[in-house]
């Protein structure tokens, strides 16, 4: 026995229908994005670390953890350096927003993303180490309305794809100076309970003290409760905290949003400022983030940029997948042609040819099933309509359509099967 080889943990492998609902799912966002003006960019899964660590943040466990180092066969001929997988893409694109110099060009961009991100977490259901998100970043505006469009958007995108049930949790950090009082006031408190903490917050607590609030460990949360009256928008000054007044109006006033304003949500990323935002779902379990984005402010001009304000989020792909899984909207072909007999082959490939000439999905079986076998196959295909041929039939120039949703069949003159189908698949 030869020896077989098994995926990567915490990797996937996407076959249909799982692959027909991936590409449902990019192609739904792209529509939504395209109507909110948001111009899409493709960009490489190779990027240097110094970008994310710059960025993201020293203390966080993206850095300190979770990232994929790249070396070659030929270290030999490596610079210094050091490539990695990009673990996520918004620092990913202010290096190429940055690089090309567009803050020249206009003062505005909005542009979307697609595509795997990388992180070396504990694979477990909902958290894997490649997944992809869909992404947005909104780059030269510090106005509330902007804030309220990406949220909107990115609940738009859940809304089209059929996410009904799920809630928006808002935050504010305030600006890098708020931010830095609200974290040195943390520290200051949680210090006498340093020893309790786990290892990673202990080391948490000098650079990042906001992570222990994402901290899954029981001890840390409980010390975390203790602190519950300490919240970041008791720091705000007086622009930020209008700010995130104003957010809340427009989203309400503007967009019919209710938010659930949670003074716990931190988002430990070191680049977020002022707004932050996660939209989770009630069926996810303990992974039950669906997406998350906010504002951040300095993060232009700390890797280097002018000073503009910028927000963005991230939707994560296969989390929407776990759920949508569960919604019957599988399918890989409109139509099936089943034959009577397998000699009326070359019958059924005529008629293949000229349903697809007319955009209309459909196959034909190619393993000489019988009439039985081929109507389970395209039942297990989920197709809405089978075209059975039948020697009878043919010979009065019909045909049998099958509706499989409702079960019901009639015989059809071949001559007006394709404007019937296409009258019946515009409203299935
Ligand atoms: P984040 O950048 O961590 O806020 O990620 C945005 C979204 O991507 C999350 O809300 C998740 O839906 C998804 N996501 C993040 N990490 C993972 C992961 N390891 N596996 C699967 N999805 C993830």
């Amino acid at each position: 026995m030869k020896n077989i080889y098994f995926s990567v943990r915490g990797t996937s492998n996407f076959s249909p229908p799982q692959t027909y609902l991936f590409n449902k799912i990019v192609e739904t966002s792209k529509n939504i994005f395209k109507l909110f003006g948001y111009e899409e960019i493709i960009l490489p899964i190779l990027e240097e670390e110094a970008v994310f660590v710059r960025s993201v943040g020293q203390a966080t466990d993206i850095i300190e953890k979770q990232m994929f180092k790249v070396t070659r066969n030929r270290p030999d001929l490596d610079s210094k350096m050091q490539i990695v997988l990009r673990p996520e893409g918004t620092a990913q694109v202010i290096r190429y927003y940055i690089e090309n110099s567009l803050y020249k060009k206009s003062d505005f961009y909005k542009f979307c993303y697609f595509g795997p991100m990388f992180r070396g977490e504990k694979p477990q259901k909902g958290r894997l180490r490649q997944f992809h998100h869909i992404g947005a970043e909104a780059i030269g505006s510090y106005s509330e309305f902007l804030d309220a469009e990406v949220i909107f958007l990115s609940l738009e995108i859940l809304d089209a794809l059929g996410i009904k049930q799920k809630s928006l949790h808002l935050n504010s950090l305030g600006c890098g100076l708020d931010k830095e009082k609200f974290k040195e006031l943390l520290k200051k408190e949680i210090l006498p309970y340093k020893d309790k903490l786990c290892i990673d917050c202990q080391r948490r607590m000098e650079k990042n003290p906001l992570r222990i609030f994402d901290c899954k460990e029981e001890n840390c949360q409980s010390i975390c409760e203790k602190f519950s009256s300490i919240t970041s928008q008791q720091y705000l000054c007086k622009t930020c905290h209008s700010h995130f007044k104003n957010l809340v109006d427009i989203l309400k006033d503007n967009f019919g949003i209710q938010p659930f304003v949670d003074f716990r949500l931190v988002r430990g990323l070191d680049y977020y400022t002022n707004t932050i935002f996660e939209i989770n779902s009630p069926f996810l379990g303990s992974q039950n983030a669906l997406g998350g984005g906010g504002r951040y402010n300095n993060l232009v001009e700390e890797l280097g940029g002018p000073k503009v304000g910028a927000v963005g989020f991230a939707l994560g792909l296969e989390r929407i997948m776990l759920l949508l899984e569960k919604i019957d909207i599988l399918k890989t072909i409109d139509v099936f042609i089943a034959t009577t007999n397998d000699t009326l082959i070359k019958e059924a490939v005529k008629l293949l040819i000229s349903l697809r000439k007319e955009n209309i999905s459909s196959d034909i079986d190619y393993c000489k099933k019988s009439l039985k076998g081929q109507l389970r196959y395209a039942e297990k295909k989920n197709v809405n309509f089978v075209i059975i041929l039948g020697e009878e039939e043919l010979k009065e120039n019909k045909v049998i359509l099958k509706d499989m949703k409702r079960s019901l069949q009639e015989k059809v003159n071949i001559d007006n099967i394709i404007p019937l189908l296409k009258s019946k698949l515009k409203n299935v």
